[in-house]
């Protein structure tokens, strides 16, 4: 047995979202709300921290030291999950330093998370100079990667598809945002280990679809062999679409906004502008082509979280300017 601290709320539910495939007039469409998974507002970071916190606490760690954009969901998650252990938290945000803090970035503060603020391109080489100052400072750190995508984290994802099947929920296809791979890896990988023959279709959220595919078949591989059973996984099994990258991370196009209002006008349900809504517009856009889901077939859309986001500047003016 991998240990695994219990901290989400699960099962999450699986919901019809029935007045949305009427109005596309596509497959029939279902959503699975781990943006329901209860930390701090949840998300899907909080399947994969589980492991790593288990980790973390063995270790002897007092202090939680992660990455990402100022808007992070992961890193908001990390935070909660330090002040729920009594652990210190380092956050390395890429960005501006804020003035006001909103969204999730005012979440992090208010968890009492510490920032440390770079550039992009820094980031990585930052995050490693701080795990060693804090290291020589004797704060015990341990170091989550990029959206806790590490073999154990994507134990987190393994688990959620496990629960699919208790949930006796059958679907065709899931559709899923996919950036640090995590997540897709997980799924995936259970897909594998318990025959099912649909689909897990990744919607790149920022990343060339072989970068991604590749990244998200190594990790399901060493997650595979954590499990002890060395699966072997290639670029060609793992179902990538590129097409929605848009003008990049985190910026906010019409057809991510358009999904974001179509999901809360028709389901009363908040996606996010950063993942959520950029995977929501790629699945919409497929339907109205009609090249992919076949009419009769069961679609389910993760909802991976995020939707703190939407209080932040710019999403939350762009949609004040709609
Ligand atoms: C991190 C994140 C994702 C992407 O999951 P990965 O496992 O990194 O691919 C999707 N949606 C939301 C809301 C996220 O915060």
């Amino acid at each position: 047995m991998i240990p695994r601290i219990r901290i989400a709320t699960l099962p999450t539910p699986i919901e019809p979202l029935s007045r949305l495939s009427a109005a596309l007039g596509g497959p029939s469409l279902w959503i699975k709300r781990d943006d329901l998974t209860g930390l701090a507002m949840g998300g899907n970071k909080v399947r994969k921290l589980e492991y790593l916190i288990a980790e973390a606490m063995a270790h002897g760690a007092q202090t939680l030291i992660t990455l990402g954009a100022a808007q992070s969901n992961h890193c908001r998650q990390t935070a909660a999950l330090a002040a729920r252990f009594g652990l210190d938290c380092i956050l390395v945000l890429s960005g501006e330093p804020d003035t006001v803090p909103e969204g999730n970035l005012l979440l992090d503060r208010l968890f009492g998370a510490e920032v440390v603020w770079t550039k992009r391109e820094a980031r990585e080489t930052v995050f490693q100079e701080v795990f060693e100052t804090a290291w020589q400072t004797g704060r015990r750190p341990y170091q989550i990667p990029l959206g806790a995508s590490t073999p154990l984290g994507v134990l987190g994802y393994v688990t959620a598809f496990r629960e699919l099947e208790q949930q006796a929920f059958e679907a065709d296809w899931m559709v899923t945002a996919s950036s640090s791979g995590g997540t897709q890896a997980g799924l995936i990988l259970e897909a594998r280990r318990s025959g099912w023959k649909g689909h897990v279709l990744g919607i790149s959220i920022d990343h060339p679809r072989r970068e991604l595919q590749e990244k998200v078949a190594g990790l399901a591989e060493k997650a595979s062999d954590l499990l002890g059973e060395q699966l072997l996984f290639s670029s060609v099994d793992i179902e990538v679409n590129d097409g929605y990258l848009g003008k990049g991370y985190g910026v906010m196009n019409d057809a991510d906004a358009e999904a974001i209002r179509l999901f809360a006008r028709y389901e009363g349900i908040l996606l996010d502008p950063v993942y959520t809504g950029r995977a929501a517009a790629g699945m919409i856009d497929l339907i109205r082509r009609g090249s992919v889901f076949k009419a009769g077939e069961k679609v389910l859309f993760w909802h991976t979280g995020g939707t703190p986001a939407l209080f932040a500047p710019p999403y939350s003016q762009q949609f004040n300017q709609r």
